[in-house]
């Protein structure tokens, strides 16, 4: 099955428009929707044999064309960068930023381990949790048509307390020191 572009559990929803991008339900439907509705359209022309727009003048992972471009350093990949008036970054909102931070791609070329970072298995090696390999291979942070393309299997984490699936990486949630977690609900001082 298709895993979450939020959060790499699986997902049985397709964005109906696009059929390119899936979630695990309709709460990360939402949540993906902001940043994806440009692209899905785009992709929708593509689909279609419409005449699509130049990849170098949109952003490969959200298709703002409002926002100046950048070129990723590990793929080479047209990305916006959000700026104010100064230059300076809103970095957390800039794709750019995302794709250098939350990517199997990235890591694999910062690290410099050489050949194709989707079969690699130091990379593998660092992460070692499957949830987190996974997510960083296949979250929305990655170009669509460049994830990993057998994201590994994992058991979904619980919560300590309550027995809850924690969507790792989607939800906030407390490691305890004996390894488990709490999910937010059950975390101290909310
Ligand atoms: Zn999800
Ligand atoms: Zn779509
Ligand atoms: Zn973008
Ligand atoms: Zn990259
Ligand atoms: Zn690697
Ligand atoms: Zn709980």
């Amino acid at each position: 099955m298709a895993v979450c572009a939020i959060c790499a559990h699986p997902a049985p929803v397709q964005c109906a428009a696009c059929r390119k991008v899936a979630y695990c339900g309709e709460e990360h439907q939402k949540v993906g929707w902001t940043k994806h509705k440009k692209l899905c359209k785009i992709l929708q022309k593509i689909e279609r044999g419409e005449p699509a727009p130049d990849p170098k003048t949109y952003c490969g992972l959200c298709g703002t064309t409002s926002l100046p471009m950048r070129l990723t350093r590990c793929c080479g990949r047209t990305v916006c960068e959000e700026m104010d008036e100064t230059g300076w970054t809103y970095e957390r909102g800039s794709c750019l930023y995302n794709h250098d931070r939350y990517t199997l791609c990235d890591h694999h070329h910062e690290e410099e381990h050489g050949g194709d970072w989707k079969t690699c298995t130091k990379c593998v090696d660092y992460y070692k949790d499957p949830e987190t390999v996974a997510w960083l291979g296949t979250n929305r942070s990655n170009f669509l048509d460049d994830v990993l393309p057998n994201p590994p299997i994992f058991t979904p984490k619980h919560c300590s307390q309550c027995g809850k699936v924690v969507k790792k990486h989607a939800e906030s949630h407390t490691g305890l020191p004996s390894g488990g977690m709490l999910c937010y609900s059950c975390k101290p001082f909310n």
